[in-house]
């Protein structure tokens, strides 16, 4: 007989979003641990149960504080923990849920984004070794303050692969609503194309671009541990992408992908005294606040004053806004100004180190396409512009194809509403 896997399935919120789905995910699980392997499940919440809750404490409070945040929006995945160990039960298959705290996973006192700073996951070896499927609360840990807190939008993703390199398992299967990662967002861009493999340099730049469909830290605990990630549906079953440390081929194209993100907003500081120490003031109080900072761009100086405009998650706004007031104040600037309409779209490729001209061809694209570009940043095999949202499909579609990635027909696999 084989030697037994070890296998980590993580399933994200439209996948389990309701009953049928729950059941259908609880087979699968039964179907993969039924071949002889040892496997671990991490559901996210259902549905759009997070952004409810989140939602809720809007309308309930303004303040906020992250440790009651954090008690409430982990209880989404305590829900679908249970609810899947039931319907597990249902098929005969012996399981136990855990909490993130349950399963040792220790973070920083982060509140909101936590970072994972250990797994020890004694109780997930145990359970493993009595024979059971182990179902780990997604999306959470314990500080070492042993205050519960969330690791951030996404992080069910890094519970998983965090989970899989500590467990050390054979592969982590990241279970979604698409059937891979894509030559760029299928919903977006309904011509991309399945990547058969990426390799996790490239899954790191496109996390860090804003791709949702793998959350950056779980991308890079897998590069760190060396985890082989195989994104897939939950919905088809089909084979999906392996994401692993593999390198590329000199037949693979240039450019891998198109990557865009509407979650970030732009924040202008208007005439800015030109002087030294003024960009340090700013960012200091928002690096302070936890607030990532991404794309920053500084005008030539005018009468001794300079705009600088940066970009940063819309969900850290208001945290930002309370402090770039402030320090706006301070060093006597004119004002300050908020656009949230904005979007940024990147082209991502390895080859691109060795391919000059990239830059120019994307603008050239861009401007025939009349999109207006309001900053631009890169890296070595990454080009980013952040535009108006408006634009945002046309450019990304017409960057697809002219750097010959269309895939020759639309994206064909169900495409779930994301209720
Ligand atoms: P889950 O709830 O399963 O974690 P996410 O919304 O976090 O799902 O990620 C899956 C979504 O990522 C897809 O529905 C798709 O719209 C989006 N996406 C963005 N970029 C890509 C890409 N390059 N390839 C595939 N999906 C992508
Ligand atoms: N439920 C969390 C979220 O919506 C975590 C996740 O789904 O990965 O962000
Ligand atoms: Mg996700």
């Amino acid at each position: 007989m084989d030697p037994v896997a070890l296998i980590v399935q993580k399933y994200g919120g439209t996948s389990v979003a309701d009953p049928d789905r729950m059941r259908a995910v609880a087979e699968n699980v039964a179907f993969t641990r039924r071949h002889g392997n040892d496997v671990v499940v991490v559901p996210s919440a259902m549905g759009k149960t997070t952004d409810n809750l989140i939602k809720l404490a809007n309308d309930v409070s303004k303040t906020q504080p992250g440790r009651e945040m954090d008690m409430l929006i982990t209880t989404g995945e305590r829900i679908s923990m249970s609810l899947l160990c039931m319907a597990l039960a249902d098929l005969g298959i012996e399981a136990v849920s855990f909490t993130g705290s349950q399963a040792g996973i220790i973070t920083d006192s982060m509140h909101g984004k936590a970072k994972i700073l250990e797994v020890k996951g004694d109780r997930v070896r145990e359970a493993l070794a009595a024979g059971k499927v182990c179902v780990v609360a997604g999306f959470q840990g314990i500080s070492i303050e042993k205050e519960i807190t969330s690791l951030g939008r996404g992080g069910s993703d890094t519970t998983a692969v965090a989970l899989a390199a500590s467990l050390a398992a054979d592969s982590c299967e990241i279970y979604t609503d698409v059937t891979g990662v894509f030559s760029a967002d299928p919903r977006i861009v309904p011509q991309a194309r399945k990547l058969a493999r990426v390799n996790f340099d490239e899954m790191l730049e496109m996390a860090g671009a804003g791709s949702r469909v793998l959350a950056l830290r779980s991308v890079e605990f897998a590069r760190n541990h060396n985890v082989p990630v195989h994104v897939r549906s939950a919905f088809t079953w089909e084979p999906g992408t392996w994401v692993t440390d593999q390198e590329r081929s000199m037949e693979e194209p240039i450019i891998s992908g198109v990557v865009t993100d509407t979650t970030e907003s732009k924040v202008t500081i208007v005439a800015v005294p030109d002087r030294p120490g003024i960009a340090a003031a700013l960012f200091e109080g928002l690096a302070a606040a936890n607030v990532n900072v991404d794309m920053i761009v500084q005008n030539t100086s005018q009468d001794g004053t300079t705009d600088i405009s940066f970009t940063m998650p819309k969900a850290d706004m208001a945290t930002a806004e309370s402090i770039v007031g402030r320090v706006a104040a301070e060093i006597g600037a004119r004002g300050v100004s908020h656009d949230s309409d904005i979007a940024k779209i990147s082209l991502v490729g390895a080859g691109m180190k060795t391919s000059p001209g990239i830059a120019a061809k994307m603008f050239r694209t861009l401007a025939d396409e009349s999109v207006n570009i309001e900053m631009i940043s890169t890296s070595t095999i990454r080009i980013s512009v952040v535009t108006a949202a408006s634009g945002l499909e046309r450019a990304a579609r017409a960057l697809h194809t002219a750097f010959g990635l269309d895939s020759g027909q639309a994206y064909s696999a169900p495409l779930p509403e994301r209720k």
